[in-house]
């Protein structure tokens, strides 16, 4: 299983061995909802890599994931109400791969105590969940470096969890600025680390960036190792 091309059969591969031909539409992938879960151990058995999206409310999350599975409405599952707040499961190509919305943080209309209980649930996952792979930290290229995502990086290279930076919106901006925005954000890490991860500019209004993460992602798929207590088959 791993490393198969999990855009199936109509996948891209003509135009990695041919450049010069005529760019192709990503075909969608099959996706569907597993299930939400309030607990780390409610969440399905961990025999498939997972990758989770998080960030701020309004960064873009929903529209992003439609966007990279190519399904309109796959997002709005996690944003029916009673939903936004749990973590949600989404089964990619039969169980290839799990894609996981987390709840957004720093989401102003909760209250502080919620805010806690939400950051211990989010915390409990990250640190115990044996199958993820890669958290994608989704940030609005528009805004400067944030203290809460610098603060929630910080805290996932501590616990040593590997993760990448989705810059979102791309189209709100010249391109340009762009450059610069990211420019800005690298610089700003580079000021108290070593390196920056791994980092995806994208729009869920043009498609931007969705193959370079797509391949990203996938290339990542055949590193993992089911936990040996899970079963290998789906
Ligand atoms: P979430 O709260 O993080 O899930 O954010 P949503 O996906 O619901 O997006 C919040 C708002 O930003 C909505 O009005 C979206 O239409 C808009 N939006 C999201 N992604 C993009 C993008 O790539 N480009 C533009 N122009 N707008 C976007």
């Amino acid at each position: 299983m791993a490393g198969e091309d999990i855009r199936g059969a109509a996948g891209d591969s003509r135009n990695r061995l041919n450049p010069n031909a005529p760019k192709r539409a990503i075909p969608s992938l099959k996706a569907t909802f597993i299930k939400s879960s309030s607990r780390t151990e409610e969440c399905p058995p961990p025999k498939r890599p997972e990758f989770a999206f998080i960030g701020r409310s309004n960064v873009g999350k929903s529209s992003l994931i439609n966007k990279l599975v190519g399904h309109r409405d796959l997002a709005k599952v996690s944003q029916r109400p009673g939903k936004t707040q749990l973590i949600n499961h989404f089964s990619i190509q039969d169980g290839h791969w799990y894609l996981v919305d987390l709840p957004g943080y720093g989401y102003a209309k909760v209250s502080k105590v919620l805010r806690e209980v939400f950051s211990r649930m989010i915390s409990h996952y990250l640190r115990n969940r044996e199958n993820l792979v890669c958290t994608f930290i989704l940030v609005d290229v528009r805004h400067d470096p944030q203290a809460l995502d610098l603060a929630f990086m910080t805290q996932l290279a501590e616990w040593q969890l590997p993760f990448a930076i989705v810059f979102t919106k791309a189209d709100k901006l010249t391109k340009a600025a762009q450059v610069r925005a990211v420019e800005n954000y690298q610089r700003r890490l580079l000021e108290t680390w070593e390196e920056c991860p791994p980092n995806f500019l994208t729009s869920a209004a043009t498609g931007k960036g969705k193959e370079a993460l797509l391949d990203y992602l996938e290339g990542l798929i055949p590193v993992f190792v089911a936990p040996q207590s899970t079963e290998q088959n789906p």
